[in-house]
């Protein structure tokens, strides 16, 4: 091996080491910051090592560097602008079109290594491992692409968040899988080439729509971590396509870690990922079994009232979800619990795994504002707690706090809910009696010991902590 191989390898390691370490930081919120920097670090040591790599080979023409330079070019500039332009609410979108774009390109560089090592005739035979690799590459990586483009959709909105059912989809799922298998079998045979590819990845790219559209309901969070981790995956399976190590490395990690989150949000749901990837969950009837929902009565309350019930509790527990963060109202909720805290009131924010729209999306949002992380409690942390708390202040949160999750038969069933009607009284915040994503009547809102004060999260907690201050001001 000769002294630049060397070389290269040993930057590759460095490499790898700075991801896994970045990675480890990301546990925590407290680290997570210099996670983040260590693994760009390590990514711009690949880069540059890989530039340096195609130099010395001299790999490449003037046409192959016009493109790289070209691809370089448009695609820093269009994440550099997105990651600074979208708004944090669009975070998850944006991160589902990142997955997209990194299964597809996996399944690219599959099929162009593919084609550079065995021609693009009908008639090719490639080695075994570079056949299996690129099989799997392009399956993973089409189904990858269209489904997490179905998945920003129904973030965005501009997709139906509810289950998209079409007769007889399970037979089409079926026969799509028995094509990729055929179309490698004929692989194998040394048949096809670029022909059968193209077939395999169109069947790939059905089958990520066919996956994807009919789950819906609450269950969207196991599928946006399910597709990151088949973006890992895909990229790792590119990198046995063309034997380069980090590649490999750099893949494997983030199909563990996105494994492994699709095991966390699968059993905070309770839910089975092999069902939901076979299309059965979500799928429940939107309003069937919710009780006490539409016709009973709701008790509106002001910002004077909200302020007294909190001012004079002992223990208040915040509960955030997604209206929170659509809000932006992080600030003014740590406004208004450091001023109940200063008066002696126990607070604590309770934060279930599926609240907002992306995993750890409370927590990030939290931090922004500098809440103390030994506030925020878990879900298991916190239920217990619900039954000694003077008051549950829900900001923005629907679905995560839906009693009708206890009952059969609807799209929440079965989703551990956090306990808040088992708190001495309940006050929520958010701006009407709609709906959450799940699209289910929320019995908790006509609960007799719930107070809705309708407002915009931000508007309505400003109002509450000016009215705590002239009350405690009035009470000196
Ligand atoms: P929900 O989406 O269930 O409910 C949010 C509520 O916030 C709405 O009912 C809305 O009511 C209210 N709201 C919206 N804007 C504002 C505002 N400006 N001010 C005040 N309130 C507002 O949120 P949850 O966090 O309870 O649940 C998350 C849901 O999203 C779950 O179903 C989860 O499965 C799903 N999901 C989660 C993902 C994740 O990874 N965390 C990913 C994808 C989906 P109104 O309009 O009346 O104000």
């Amino acid at each position: 091996m000769s002294t630049f191989d060397t070389v290269v390898r040993l930057i590759y390691l460095v490499v790898a080491g700075l991801l896994v370490l970045g990675l480890h930081l990301m546990n925590s919120p407290v680290t997570a910051r210099n996670g983040e920097r260590l693994s760009a670090a390590g990514m711009t040591g690949a880069v540059l090592t890989t530039v340096a790599v195609i130099v010395h080979e001299s790999s490449i023409d003037a046409t192959g560097w016009s493109v790289l330079a070209a691809g370089a070019l448009v695609g820093s500039a269009l994440g550099f602008r997105f990651a600074r332009t979208v708004p944090m609410t669009a975070m998850p979108q944006l991160v589902s079109l990142f997955n997209a774009v990194g299964g597809g390109a996996a399944a690219v560089v599959g099929v162009s290594e593919f084609l550079r090592v065995a021609g693009v005739g009908t008639s090719v035979h490639a080695p075994l491992h570079t056949i299996i690799a690129t099989v799997l590459d392009l399956l993973i990586g089409g189904v990858t692409f269209t489904g997490s483009l179905v998945a920003a959709g129904k973030l965005q909105g501009t997709i139906s968040g509810q289950p998209l059912v079409f007769p007889g989809a399970r037979v089409v799922t079926i026969s799509l899988s028995a094509v990729v298998l055929a179309g490698f079998g004929l692989l194998l045979a040394g048949i096809g080439g670029l022909p059968v590819l193209m077939v395999i990845a169109a069947a790939s790219l059905i089958l990520g729509l066919t996956m994807v559209l009919p789950i819906g309901g609450a269950d969207m969070p196991v599928v946006i971590s399910l597709l990151n981790a088949f973006t890992g995956t895909a990229v790792a399976m590119a990198g046995f396509v063309i034997d380069n190590t980090l590649l490999i490395i750099a893949g494997a990690l983030v199909g563990a870690s996105g494994a492994i989150l699709t095991k966390l949000m699968a059993d905070a749901m309770n839910r089975s990922i092999p069902k939901i990837i076979a299309g059965g969950f979500g799928t429940g009837d939107a309003q069937a079994a919710v009780s006490g929902g539409g016709d009973a009565s709701v008790r509106e309350v002001s910002a004077d009232d909200v302020a007294i019930q909190l001012a004079y509790a002992s223990k208040v527990i915040v509960v955030p979800g997604y209206g929170l963060a659509a809000a932006q109202a992080q600030h003014e909720v740590r406004d208004l619990t450091k001023l109940l805290e200063d008066r002696g009131v126990e607070v604590s924010y309770a934060i279930h795994p599926v609240a907002g729209r992306m995993p750890g999306h409370m927590n990030v949002l939290l931090a922004e504002a500098s809440v103390p992380y030994d506030q925020l409690k878990e879900m298991e942390e916190i239920n217990p707690d619900f039954p000694r708390a003077d008051v549950a202040l829900v900001v923005g949160a629907n679905d995560v706090v839906n009693p009708a999750a206890r009952e059969p038969g609807n799209a929440i069933s079965g989703m551990p809910i956090l306990d808040v009607d088992k708190a001495q009284s309940v006050i929520v915040i958010k701006r009407s009696m709609g709906h959450g994503y799940a699209g289910l009547d929320n019995p908790l809102y006509t609960d007799p010991k719930t107070g809705m004060f309708f407002a915009d999260a931000k508007a309505g907690l400003a109002e509450i902590t000016a009215a705590v201050k002239s009350l405690v001001g009035q009470a000196a």
